[in-house]
């Protein structure tokens, strides 16, 4: 039994009438009884609206919000606090630089690199960047098995490159991108690099200062927190130069009939009523993943994927995604000519929950030159007989479409 399993409450049940096998971590994380009874507490205790109240439950909800943005600066080693601004997750984050920091930094000419494993939320929103401000969108090309290769990638940033952004893990193909050095190499043209962490932050130490990015963003909901919070981090210098992009209360200094100005960071950046008892949540979360240490974390959802990928390719007619080395805690494959949506059917009624579908990469999808795959994804209270039951799944799965097609 894995030690982990029992403070997540969720995992304790049956479902169509076998113990519950959760492998889809890397959409959303199940959370431990810890970040429940910190947001059940937050209601119970302390909830109030923040930063304006003078009575006792205003300040407690203010130290707590605040305290939980202290916890997540020390988390990922970012400067000081007014480097945190929370927000809905990574999509809210990605979103925001762009609509602020490149549409008032870019213009034609200037050239934004991605890749094409993109999550859509990190694709989209530099498509509508390259419309809007005439700057052109390209791409990285990857290596065979997913990959960047570096010199060519070095070679790709230019001086025309102003703005690089991409995931620092995959959520298909599982690659850890080499963002150090794509950040130095970057910043010695003079641009930026923005990354997309919702898949790294939840399961390894990620240090911003070492990295030396200029805006990474992450979810909460992938970490073991609440949904609906999230954390963008900017270089300070950088957020005190940006336009916020959304205006109202809380982030105003004066508001005059015709002009305002705007708290300083990060509240600038925090238009409306917080998401507290998300922020809250999340804090606990940071607690009880630094409690198991995120080293540790890292190395269990690595080692299951190299459990993984050896067990599954002992079936026959099982393709795998990705690179063998340095891949994170999923793994992304086809059956045979099974739909991944018929895998993932017959993979419930065992009580497995996997993924399938595009994942929010479409072109990754054409890339691949697939429709659509299966993911399996791990975290901390997953084991090794949970991928036994999964592959036992699988067979399961193959000897029955064997049977509809054969
Ligand atoms: N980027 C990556 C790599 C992701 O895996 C996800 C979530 N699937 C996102 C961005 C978007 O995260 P959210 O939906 O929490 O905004």
């Amino acid at each position: 039994m894995n030690p982990y399993a029992k403070d997540f409450p969720i995992l304790d049940q049956q479902v169509n009438g076998n113990p519950l096998v959760y492998l889809d971590s890397a959409a959303t994380s199940q959370k431990p009884f810890q970040v429940i009874e910190a947001v059940e507490n937050y209601y119970k205790t302390m909830n109030s609206n923040v930063h304006r109240g003078v009575h006792t439950l205003g300040s407690r909800a203010t130290d707590a919000y605040e305290g939980a943005r202290e916890k997540v600066r020390r988390f990922i080693h970012a400067g000081s606090t007014r480097e945190i601004i929370f927000n809905r997750g990574t999509t809210t984050g990605l979103n925001l630089i762009a609509s602020s920091y490149a549409r008032d930094n870019l213009k034609e000419g200037d050239e934004i690199i991605i890749s094409p494993s993109e999550h859509h939320s990190n694709l989209i929103p530099w498509q509508q960047v390259a419309k809007k401000t005439g700057a052109t969108l390209k791409y990285f090309e990857l290596e065979p098995d997913g990959t960047l290769d570096h010199a060519k990638a070095k070679a790709a940033i230019t001086d025309r490159t102003k703005l690089v952004a991409i995931a620092h893990v995959s959520n298909v193909l599982g690659t850890v991108f080499p963002v150090k050095e794509l950040a130095s190499w970057v910043h010695a043209k003079g641009g930026v690099i923005v990354v997309d962490a919702a898949q790294s932050v939840p399961h390894m130490k990620v240090d911003v200062q070492d990295l030396d990015c200029d805006f990474l963003a992450f979810s909460g909901h992938k970490m073991a927190g609440p949904t609906g919070i999230g954390v963008l981090y900017g270089k300070e210098s950088l957020l005190n130069a940006m336009e916020p992009i959304e205006f109202g209360g809380e982030m105003i200094d004066t508001v005059e009939l015709y002009d305002s100005d705007w708290k300083e960071l990060p509240w600038k950046f925090e238009g409306g009523t917080p998401i507290i008892a998300g922020a809250v949540g999340l804090g606990a979360a940071i607690d009880y993943l630094e409690s198991v240490g995120m080293d540790t974390i890292d190395a269990h959802d690595r080692h299951l994927a190299r459990y993984a990928m050896e067990r599954m390719e002992e079936i026959e007619g099982i393709q795998i995604y990705g690179p063998r080395e340095n891949r994170t805690g999923l793994v992304t494959f086809n059956l045979d000519s099974v739909h991944p949506h018929d895998l993932a059917t017959v993979l419930d009624a065992e009580g497995i929950a996997v993924r399938a579908g595009h994942h929010c990469c479409q072109p990754l999808m054409r890339w691949l030159e697939v429709t659509a795959t299966a993911r399996a994804s791990f975290y901390l209270y997953n084991n090794e007989s949970d991928i036994d039951r999964l592959v036992a799944g699988l067979r399961k799965t193959k000897e029955y479409f064997g049977h509809v097609f054969g």
